[in-house]
C-alpha cells in the first residue's frame, strides 16, 4: 500500500473537514456551509463512506481529503500530504540526500528572489535613478499604494547593482544565476544583473512566495518589451498565474476567477477593486493553470480582446483549457448504496468579449462598469465557440453550412455528458438547417458511447472516453 493510500485510509474525512466547517449529520452524510464560497443555506456535503466531499453550490466542486486541505489551506499536494500524514500518525519517508539538497537549493533561490524584490522595490520608491519607473506609473495612474501592494520595483541600469547588493548579503554567484537574477559574463569574470533599467513586477506562487519577475522596458526601442525570469526550479511560467496569491481569497469567496493576459491588466483590476483577476503570463491558458484555478473556482471567465477572439491561436488555447476543465470520472455513491460513475465537472469555462482593440487595463480605467458588465455577460464556452467558429461563414449558403458542421461537430463530440451533447447538436441543426439525425450520425460516439452518466470503471478516465 502506498503512503498516500495509507494516509487516506486512516483519516476521517468528517474530522478533517469538521475543523473548518460546522457539519450536521443527515442520515449517512454530513452537511455544512461551503468554506469555498459565501452561502447561507448549506450546499456542502461530506460522504464519510467514500471519504469524499462536494459543493453543490457556486463552486460545484468536490474531491477527497487531500483536495480539501489543498484548497482550504491554499497549499500543494505535498504540503497537504504532510498535514494529513501527521494527523494519521503515518511517518513519511525522509527525503533522500539528493532531494534534501534540491530542497535547500530551492529555499536559497526563494530567499535570493525575496531579497531582490525588496531591493528593486526600495529602488523604485526612493532610488535616484528610478525616475523613469516612477514617471511611467504616474502616467498610467498607478499610485504609490499600488506599487506597494504589488511590490513593484526598479532594476537600475548599471550592470551589477543587484549582484553587489545580494553578494553583500551572502548570496554566491551560482545561487544568483540559478535563481534567474544574474548571468555569467562571457569569458568568465563574475556575473552581472539579468534585469537592467526595467520596471520590475514580482511574480508569486499561490502561497505568496516571490518566484520570479516580469520586467518591462520603458525604452520605446527596448526589446523585448517584457523580459520574464528564465525557467528555473522555482519559476515555471506555464504553472503560474500572476496575481493568484492576492486573488485567491476573492476567487474562493465568489467561486469565479477571471483570467486576463497582462500584468498591468491584473494590477489595474485589483486597484479598481476587482480582486478575482489573474493573468496567464502568455496568450493561452495552459492545462496546469486551469488545474491550479480549479482548486479555487467553479467558474473561470476568460477575458478576451474581441479582435483576438476567433483567431486560431486563441481557439487552440481555449481547446486546451476546455480539456483541462473537464473533470475526471469519479465514483459517486447513490442513496441506495450503489456506486455510479459520473464526470466530475470541476469548472465551467466562460468567455467575456471585450470591446475591440481594448485590453482590460484600458476598459477598467475608462469605466469599471463596462468591465463588470462584460464579465457578468460572459458566455459559456460552447456558446462562444458557436459564434467564433461560424463568424466568417455565410450560413445561407450550403458551403457555409457544411463548413459550420465540419468545425462544430468535433467540438460537440467532445462534450462529456449526453444531455449537453444532444442539446448542442439540436442547436447546430437549427443553426444550419440540417436534420438533427443526419448530424448525429456524424458524431463518433453517438448512440453506443455510454459516456456521461453510464456506469464504467473509473480506470478508463476521461482519455479513454475521448471526453473533455
Ligand atoms: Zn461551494
Amino acid at each position: 500500500m502506498s503512503t498516500i493510500d495509507d494516509v487516506r485510509d486512516r483519516i476521517d474525512i468528517v474530522e478533517v473537514v469538521g475543523e473548518y466547517v460546522a457539519l450536521k449529520r443527515a442520515g449517512r452524510i454530513y452537511r455544512g456551509l461551503c468554506p469555498f464560497h459565501d452561502e447561507r443555506t448549506p450546499s456542502f456535503v461530506v460522504y464519510p463512506d467514500s471519504g469524499n466531499w462536494r459543493c453543490f453550490g457556486a463552486c460545484a466542486t468536490g474531491g477527497n481529503a487531500f483536495d480539501f486541505v489543498m484548497r482550504v489551506e491554499n497549499i500543494d499536494f505535498r504540503a497537504a500530504l504532510e498535514i494529513l500524514a501527521r494527523r494519521a500518525g503515518v511517518v513519511l519517508a525522509p527525503p533522500s540526500p539528493a532531494a534534501a539538497k534540491r530542497e535547500s537549493e530551492r529555499d536559497r533561490m526563494l530567499a535570493a528572489t525575496a531579497a531582490a524584490v525588496d531591493f528593486y522595490h526600495a529602488q523604485l520608491m526612493r532610488g535616484a535613478a528610478a525616475d523613469p519607473g516612477r514617471a511611467y506609473l504616474r502616467a498610467r495612474a498607478f499610485g504609490a499604494d499600488v506599487a506597494q501592494a504589488f511590490q513593484l520595483g526598479w532594476a537600475p541600469a548599471a550592470g551589477t547593482a543587484l549582484v553587489e547588493h545580494l553578494t553583500a548579503r551572502g548570496f554566491g554567484p551560482d545561487a544568483l544565476v540559478a535563481a534567474g537574477l544574474a548571468r555569467p559574463r562571457e569569458g568568465g569574470g563574475g556575473v552581472f544583473d539579468l534585469f537592467r533599467g526595467r520596471l520590475m513586477i514580482p511574480i508569486h506562487d499561490a502561497r505568496g512566495h516571490a518566484i520570479g519577475f516580469g520586467a518591462r522596458t520603458l525604452d520605446p526601442d527596448g526589446v523585448p518589451k517584457y523580459l520574464n525570469s528564465p525557467q528555473s526550479p522555482i519559476f515555471d511560467k506555464g504553472h503560474m498565474l500572476f496575481g493568484l496569491h492576492r486573488a485567491a481569497r476573492a476567487i474562493r469567496a465568489g467561486g469565479v476567477a477571471v483570467v486576463v493576459e497582462g500584468y498591468t491588466d491584473v494590477i489595474r483590476a485589483h486597484a479598481a477593486g476587482f480582486d478575482n483577476v489573474v493573468a496567464s503570463l502568455g496568450t493561452a491558458l495552459t492545462e496546469h493553470q486551469v488545474k491550479l484555478l480549479k482548486r479555487f473556482a467553479g467558474v473561470i471567465v476568460l477575458a478576451l480582446d474581441a479582435d483576438a477572439a476567433g483567431q486560431a491561436a486563441t481557439l487552440r488555447g481555449l481547446e486546451v483549457a476546455r480539456e483541462a476543465a473537464a473533470g475526471d470520472v469519479v465514483p459517486v455513491p447513490t442513496a441506495s448504496g450503489m456506486v455510479r460513475y459520473e464526470h466530475r465537472l470541476d469548472v465551467e469555462l466562460r468567455v467575456a468579449a471585450l470591446p475591440p482593440g481594448r485590453d482590460p487595463d484600458d476598459v477598467i480605467r475608462a469605466d469599471p462598469e463596462t468591465w463588470r458588465a462584460a464579465v457578468a455577460a460572459a458566455k459559456p464556452l460552447m456558446a462562444y465557440l458557436f459564434d467564433a467558429l461560424t463568424a466568417d461563414l455565410d450560413l445561407t449558403e450550403p458551403r457555409g453550412r457544411i463548413k459550420a458542421a465540419d468545425r462544430l461537430i468535433p467540438v460537440i463530440a467532445d462534450i462529456p455528458d449526453v444531455v449537453g451533447r444532444s442539446a448542442w447538436l439540436s442547436r447546430l441543426a437549427a443553426l444550419i438547417q440540417i436534420d438533427e439525425r443526419d448530424l448525429a450520425a456524424r458524431l463518433p460516439a453517438a448512440g453506443g458511447g455510454g459516456r456521461g452518466g453510464a456506469p464504467r470503471p473509473s480506470g478508463e478516465g476521461r482519455r479513454a472516453g475521448g471526453a473533455t
